[in-house]
């Protein structure tokens, strides 16, 4: 059974591949192949999902440029208030880049459907699907399902997350460090408003991160050592929201759970090369960074929309054009290195346990906070 020819196939419809397909699809044959049911809004006003991302400014203009934005209800990030673990802290203000907000916390959820929305009609949306085996061929790759199908296209892009099965077939490497922590991830309802400000601590028990949410609503992300959260994952929600409000010194007063909490065990994760023959990686499959300063799906966006413009600039061209996959790997690496390490040497430098490393850190804080320019600098490549 023939299911069609294709200039791209992309495997994994979530936030990464779904905008990479709406980019490139006024302008090419795209096939989005997910395995999961396509995704679908909150079917009750109160449904909240518990994976709440931060949205920098250039991601959002991305989308807004594919008609994804905004989403239906979105929170605003104004200010950040992060502490150290010893008296450092330091505090960031729109105001100070001249801008409304640093970032928008929006659920994965809301916007995977505000996407696949969009998609409806424009490209071909095969979910749920499951993909038997693949074959890289010099003109082209034919993709086989497990009912039978085949799909041959020009170009294949592994959208498909951290444990990317198409990145596997095509047996590129992938280098896995596990920090043996999860993010644990829950949403909750504060007494007092949270004033938009994002609030952040690195303390013994791994760092606790409260993103502002519409209302008097915050999602919170405890990235933490796996012993202590699993205890968290075990305790009745509303035992976890007095424990997260008493972590973060009742700052909100009184926290109430809006939704069961989740942990995804957290690493640092790079492929050997980005690029295949015939094949791209974009977001998680390409890479995985601590979530400490929300960067993940960012850096993913910022692979589609460089992916999309390379290709978009040349529609005549073999989409699956090696120097065009070449530029495409080059693009990239500066970025998403950068991103890895300085979230990587962050994580260390608050995990390690040093007395001088401890009195380091925190007077580093206070000092950036100090620094006017460095702190701008610093503001610009985190707030982009
Ligand atoms: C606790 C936590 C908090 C985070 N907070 C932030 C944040 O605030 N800001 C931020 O920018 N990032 C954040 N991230 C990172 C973010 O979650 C990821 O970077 C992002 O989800 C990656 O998107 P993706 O589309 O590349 O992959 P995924 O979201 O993993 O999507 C992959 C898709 O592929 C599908 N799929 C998988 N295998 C197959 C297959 N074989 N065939 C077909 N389909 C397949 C899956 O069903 C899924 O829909 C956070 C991460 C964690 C763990």
């Amino acid at each position: 059974m023939n299911q069609g020819e294709f200039d791209i196939v992309i495997v994994g419809g979530g936030l990464v591949g779904a905008s990479l397909a709406l980019a490139l699809a006024g302008q090419w044959r795209v096939a989005l192949l997910e395995r999961a049911l396509p995704p679908l809004p909150a079917a009750l006003p109160q449904d909240w999902d518990n994976r709440i991302f931060a949205i920098s400014p250039g991601s959002q203009a991305f989308l807004a440029g594919l008609g994804a934005w905004p989403p239906l209800r979105a929170g605003c990030i104004r200010e950040m208030d992060v502490r150290g673990d010893a008296g450092g802290s330091i505090h960031f203000d729109a105001l100070e880049l001249a801008s409304e907000q640093l970032a928008a916390t929006v659920e994965n959820r809301g916007l995977q459907a505000l996407l696949w929305q969009a998609l409806q009609g424009r490209v071909e949306l095969l979910a749920p699907a499951s993909l038997h085996a693949v074959q890289f061929d010099a003109d082209h790759v034919s993709l086989t399902l497990a009912d039978g199908a085949s799909i041959q296209a020009r170009l294949a892009v592994a959208a498909d997350g951290a444990y990317s099965w198409l990145r596997e077939q095509a047996g590129i490497a992938f280098a896995r460090q596990p920090y043996e922590q999860q993010g644990v991830v829950a949403n909750f309802s504060c007494q007092r408003p949270h004033g938009d400000i994002a609030r952040q601590w690195f303390g013994h028990d791994g760092i606790l991160a409260w993103l502002p949410l519409p209302g008097n609503r915050i999602s919170m992300v405890w990235s933490t050592g796996n012993q202590h959260a699993t205890e968290l994952l075990g305790m009745a929600p509303e035992l976890l929201a007095a424990r997260v409000a008493a972590a973060g010194g009742h700052g909100l007063g009184v926290l109430a759970p809006l939704c069961p909490a989740a942990g995804f065990p957290l690493s640092l994760g790079r492929a050997e090369r980005s690029i295949g023959r015939r094949l791209a990686l974009v977001g998680d499959a390409a890479h995985t960074v601590h979530p400490l300063a929300g960067q993940g799906v960012n850096l993913g966006f910022g692979d589609a929309r460089v992916l999309a413009d390379l290709l978009n600039a040349k529609p005549g061209r073999d989409p699956g054009d090696a120097m065009l996959l070449q530029s495409y790997a080059r693009s990239r690496a500066e970025e998403v290195l950068l991103m890895q390490t300085v979230c990587d040497g962050l994580q260390k430098l608050f995990a390690s346990t040093d007395p001088v490393l401890g009195c380091v850190r925190n007077m580093g804080l206070q000092l950036t906070d100090a620094l006017g320019p460095l702190k701008r600098t610093l503001m610009r490549q985190a707030f982009r």
